[in-house]
């Protein structure tokens, strides 16, 4: 397959030289969050770090770490490095877990993030000839303003919808014949879903490629939306504190996102030690921007989970893969003691044929943790006997048993009955906390 690079040089160059290339950005983007934001340099301090003894990526592991919980403290300028008239704007997180934290970005920063959203445009097949369609929400969220930005450097056609209006996308979708799509993978479901309500069938639209991200979703989600829309679907990972979208993404291979290594360097830690773990471990990702100039996250733990590979890849990019996060250390649910990630249960769920409209509800009743999935039924199951759907049920909280080591309580619900998501889906409530 013909391979398209957005920054040829950058995206392939050799492993020895991203290395002597993050190194020599490290020292110098050390010095001058060391020189500029108080807040680092007491962290800096308080390790006994000095700006000289940082003369590597070798030496990165002796910095302190980010948390969420020092950018709500610093909030909302204590982590600023630039001042605030050389910055052009601000984004800020979706609050998924808990007070929104705001980023700032200069000029700079703004366009090498929206180079890193190009290269996922381009890695996907998009070029100036295609039409894309964004449906990230605009605004303060990260997700619209980044690809906005990628596909105009690539130089599409670009349709800034936003999310929402779901028939309205569609429309534009067909009348104007957009070939790539932009938003959450939940959303990606829903336009397959309410395309096919409509009458139509999976050939009938123009896409191509779909560039889904920013919330977690398995791999039998992916092949489900491919299917209902007729396209590619590719992963795109990003966060706010970090830049957007873009921070990594998925080639043509599908096999793991590329980490945009000469703007990020990436560790895998361990999240309970904080110790660097060797290539190919399971553990956090931190990331350290050696680019950015307003607003340099310095060894940031994300909280997500997941595995990097410098395996060779087939598209002949060089950049690190990132597996698929298959959620945060704080999506984790602890039921009766076992550990659960929403993500099992919604591949138990796909593999038995049914739809990605799950929500998951976890009480405790008598100090005993209850987990309870709601499930759609198919529209073809809705005329089944209640013997009929209690057996469905049984058979589906068997699979979860097994995949889980604990057993839920399925219920099967009507179809349409859970709500849609056109942002980042919710599909945990956890009662527990309301006790607590
Ligand atoms: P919030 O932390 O409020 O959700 P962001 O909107 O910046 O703020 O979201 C960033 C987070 O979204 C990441 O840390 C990660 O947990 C999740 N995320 C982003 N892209 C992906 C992806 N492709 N797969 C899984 N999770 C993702
Ligand atoms: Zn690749």
């Amino acid at each position: 397959m013909a391979q398209n690079y957005y920054q040829k040089e950058a995206e392939t160059m050799p492993y020895e030289q991203i290395r002597a290339l993050q190194s020599e950005k490290l020292v110098k983007q050390v010095k001058h969050v060391y020189e500029n934001v108080p807040y680092y340099r007491d962290l800096m301090d308080k390790k006994g770090v000095k700006p000289e003894d940082i003369k590597g990526v070798d030496d990165l592991h002796k910095l302190p770490f980010l948390t969420k919980a020092d950018l709500r403290e610093a909030y909302p300028y204590g982590l600023l490095a630039k001042p605030l008239s050389d910055c052009v704007r601000i984004q800020s997180t979706s609050g998924t877990t808990g007070k929104r934290v705001v980023a700032f970005y200069t000029q700079n920063d703004i366009d090498m993030w929206e180079e890193c959203c190009a290269r996922a445009i381009v890695a996907v097949g998009g070029t100036k000839e295609d039409v894309c369609q964004v449906c990230y929400g605009y605004g303060l969220f990260t997700g619209g303003p980044g690809l906005n930005g990628g596909s105009h450097k690539v130089g599409c056609l670009t349709l800034p919808m936003s999310s929402g209006n779901t028939e309205r996308q569609i429309q534009f979708m067909m009348d104007l014949k957009s070939n790539i799509l932009c938003c959450t993978p939940s959303y990606a479901a829903y336009i397959g879903e309410t395309l096919k309500e409509m009458g139509y069938k999976p050939e009938d639209n123009h896409l191509k490629a779909g560039i889904f991200g920013a919330e977690p979703w398995t791999e039998e989600m992916r092949r489900d939306i491919e299917k209902s829309l007729g396209i590619k679907a590719y992963d795109i990972y990003g966060l706010t504190e970090i830049s957007g979208p873009g921070v990594s993404f998925e080639c043509q291979a599908q096999n793991g996102m590329h980490i945009n290594e000469d703007h990020f360097i990436a560790e895998i830690i361990d999240p309970e030690t904080g110790e660097v773990l060797p290539e190919g471990e399971k553990g956090e990702l931190v990331f350290t921007c050696i680019d950015k100039e307003a607003f340099p996250m310095m060894r940031y733990r994300t909280r997500d989970i997941c595995v990097l590979s410098r395996e060779q890849c087939s598209c002949g990019r060089t950049f690190v893969r990132m597996r698929k996060p298959m959620g945060r250390s704080d999506d984790m649910l602890i039921i009766r003691g076992v550990n659960v990630f929403p993500s099992q249960i919604e591949t138990v769920l796909i593999q038995k044929g049914y739809s990605s409209n799950y929500l998951i509800e976890v009480d405790r009743v008598n100090n005993n943790d209850t987990l309870d999935v709601l499930v759609e039924m198919n529209p073809e199951h809705f005329s089944d006997t209640v013997k009929d759907i209690e057996k469905r049920e049984r058979d589906l909280a068997d699979a979860m048993r097994t995949m889980l080591g604990i057993g839920p309580k399925v219920h099967l619900v009507a179809p349409k009955s859970i709500q849609r998501s056109e942002g980042k889906a919710v599909r945990v409530i956890d009662k527990r906390k309301l006790h607590d």
